[in-house]
């Protein structure tokens, strides 16, 4: 008699039978998605959600997840999603996590196809990137993840790889960023122990210019070395969340390599610009010389949630912050244990997730062509919104369209306070309706509408249609 085993399915042939019906209620809403935007989770799903019953098994779980889980997601699989930077996510990603969750295969580390394929998602992405063969790069949570990790490379460059054993200890370490720089940058300046009183805010040139002004930067430098601080890192922006604006990167680079510092650029979706058609291709010129790089997959590149790369020019330094084999993770000639790197020796986490197998079959299944014309298309979807903007009446942009951000303010000719009112209230209403979805954010101090468009299911109608759902949300607010 064969020994029930309470964590397997009872009965596979009962399994395969409602794996196969939720696999149809998945490919039925995501081949639907336009007419499924975001919608509040009701109350009583809320209370379903709670853990204090157990289900019975796959067959009821299965129909739980299709009724109760899949309709309540954040929307962005939606065409008419531009709020924040959420990617749309893809159909292959079904059949890569499906997959993933069958191997399960941890990839810290070892010798086992998930560890292959991770190196050939780092190699892909380091030649779009133009970085050396020599680099190295690690599949990670997302950008936030990814600037812990190279800041905590340019603390090695800064400090040695002594500071691994007495931390910064009164080193006064310094980082300077763009003013409007994310929020990440922030966090992990905090992380690293430098307390964010430490990251200089560089004034930007102004909205719509080049972005970080180096002349600034020069001067804060000079004045803090002068001062006793140790200047580690410059941050560049390729793609501000705000505004889509870039640095001049080969600007920033001449700049910190004449002064010695670690150049990282934060490039969570803007680097995927490196894809699309000039004249958008060129904003990112310059970004294969920094010291190090971050993007997401999640973004622009659609790929399932979660998933960002952190890509450093010197593999010496990255192993240098991070590799340690303590005895339970000794390498071995031969078997599982054998193989070269182990991706902990990278980066914060052992148990890794795979990762690598959502990137590598979006590429493998649509190609870096398709990519490019997506990513091409939502750049001029911006200028089509941009130009939509200022024929209206009343509305008008607050910064000029450069990538694939549009931001404005549904009606210029009320004063601020209540421009910031209504675009508000704009933006909650069409989320409310289903019509789209716009997040907002601050320009001059004034609450504006945003529109970051990293969504291959928006095409030029869904543009028109949602100018045209702000004209109508204003004159009924
Ligand atoms: C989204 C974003 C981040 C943070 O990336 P996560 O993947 O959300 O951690 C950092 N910088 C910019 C410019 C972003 O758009």
């Amino acid at each position: 008699m064969t020994q029930h085993l309470p964590l397997d399915p009872k009965d596979w042939d009962q399994f395969r039978a409602s794996a196969h019906a939720l696999l149809d209620a998945c490919i039925d809403r995501l081949s639907q998605a336009a007419d499924h935007p975001w919608q509040p989770v009701p109350e009583a799903v809320q209370n379903a959600y709670q853990l204090d019953t157990h289900e019975g098994g796959e067959a009821a779980i299965a129909q739980v997840l299709a009724s109760q889980v899949l309709p309540y997601n954040t929307g962005s699989t939606h065409p008419g999603f531009f709020g924040w930077v959420h990617g749309t996510g893809l159909a292959d990603g079904i059949l890569s996590e499906m997959v993933a969750a069958t191997m399960n295969s941890n990839c810290g580390g070892r010798d086992h196809g998930a560890v292959y394929m991770e190196r050939s998602v780092v190699d892909w992405t380091r030649r779009i990137m133009g970085f050396p063969e020599t680099a190295s790069g690690l599949l990670v949570t997302g950008t936030s993840q990814a600037t812990v990790l190279a800041l905590s490379c340019a603390r090695i460059k800064a400090l040695g790889k002594e500071v691994r054993a007495h931390g910064n200890r009164d080193a006064k370490l310094r980082v300077y960023a763009a003013a409007g720089t994310h929020n990440a940058i922030k966090k992990a300046v905090e992380l690293l122990g430098l307390g964010h009183d430490n990251l200089v805010m560089v004034p930007q040139r102004s909205i719509g210019g080049a972005g970080l002004d180096i002349e600034a930067l020069e001067a804060l430098v000079a004045d803090d070395r002068a001062q006793g601080y140790k200047p580690m890192a410059v941050v560049g922006t390729a793609g501000s969340v705000d505004f889509g604006l870039y640095d001049d990167l080969h600007a920033l680079v001449d700049f910190a390599q004449a002064q010695d510092l670690w150049l990282h650029i934060d490039a969570a979706f803007g680097a995927w610009i490196k894809l699309a058609d000039q004249p958008y291709q060129a904003l990112a010129d310059g970004l294969e010389r920094a010291h190090s790089m971050a993007c997401d997959f999640h973004k622009w590149m659609s790929v399932p949630y979660d998933c960002g790369i952190v890509l450093i020019h010197d593999e010496a330094i990255h192993r240098a912050a991070f590799a340690a084999r303590p005895n339970y993770l000794e390498a071995q000639e031969a078997g599982i244990g054998a193989g070269d790197p182990w991706y902990c020796d990278y980066g914060i986490d052992l148990s890794r997730g795979n990762k690598a197998l959502k990137v590598w079959t979006a590429i493998k299944s649509k190609g870096t062509a398709a990519f490019g014309q997506s990513i091409t298309a939502n750049c001029q979807q911006a200028a089509l919104m941009g130009q939509l903007v200022e024929e209206a009446d009343k509305m008008a942009l607050l910064a000029p369209v450069v990538s694939n951000l549009c931001v404005f303010t549904a009606d210029a000719s009320l004063p601020a306070d209540q421009q910031s009112v209504l675009n508000k209230a704009i933006a909650v209403k069409l989320q409310l309706s289903g019509e789209a979805v716009f997040s907002t954010t601050k320009a001059g101090g004034m609450t504006c509408l945003r529109a970051a468009i990293v969504n291959h299911r928006t095409n030029d109608d869904t543009i028109r249609s949602v100018i045209e759902a702000v004209a109508n949300a204003r004159d009924e607010v």
